[in-house]
């Protein structure tokens, strides 16, 4: 198998990307898994792409192997897509997703069903050590519950209805979110690129 570093140290992302690759006969390593320190990289960029980019040609200079980085998140509708790009830090820096659910939650109260609709949005760069980089995104449409359900995923998961569900993305098995989930729309837009690493 061939070895990709994904830039995450979020260990939700990285365990579905690792799910995922494993078709593509890539072995993927994250941060969190490898044994030379990673600094913290400053996400500056005005979109999920420009972000996915940064991370991964900052972890592309430090090591010599491909990298593959996503910038992901959740555009709901009636917040004119907030959080969007600041989704991990919607309550405050800490990264606290149970306080970024109820943050959201608490702005949402009062809005009905047909206007909760949102999208987990993915951005995925990959930067090879002889090549350009290259960037696609991935979404997922669907909708903020009115309350949280389920202990699956991570981050905004459960509180995201998928379109046509009536389940939240937490009450979703791994398998089952790893088929429709924006990162995997993502992957699918890129899988020429992951086939040839
Ligand atoms: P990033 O690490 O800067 O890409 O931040 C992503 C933010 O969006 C975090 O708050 C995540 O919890 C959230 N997020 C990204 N992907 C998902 C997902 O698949 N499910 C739930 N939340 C997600």
């Amino acid at each position: 198998m061939k070895k990709v570093i994904i830039a995450t140290k979020n260990e939700g992302k990285a365990r579905e990307f690792k799910e995922m690759f494993l078709k593509y006969e890539l072995e993927g390593y994250s941060l969190l898994d490898l044994n030379e320190p990673v600094e913290d990289i400053e996400e500056t960029g005005m979109t999920f792409e420009e972000n996915a980019l940064i991370k991964a040609e900052a972890i592309a200079r430090q090591f010599s192997l491909p990298v593959v980085a996503d910038d992901s998140g959740l555009e709901v509708d009636a917040l004119n897509g907030a959080p969007g790009i600041y989704s991990a830090r919607y309550a405050g820096i800490e990264k606290d997703d149970q306080k970024n659910i109820d943050k959201l939650l608490s702005e949402l109260k009062g809005v009905e069903k047909e206007k909760r609709t949102a999208r987990f949005v993915c951005a995925i760069a990959i930067a090879r050590p002889d090549s350009d980089s290259l960037v696609e995104r991935g979404t997922c449409e669907g909708s903020i519950a009115e309350k949280q359900e389920g202990s699956q995923g991570f981050g905004y998961d459960p509180v995201f209805i998928p379109k046509g569900e009536s389940r939240t993305m937490a009450e979703h098995t791994s398998e089952e979110k790893n088929a429709i989930s924006h990162r995997k729309n993502a992957i699918l837009k890129i899988e020429k690129w992951l086939s040839d690493l």
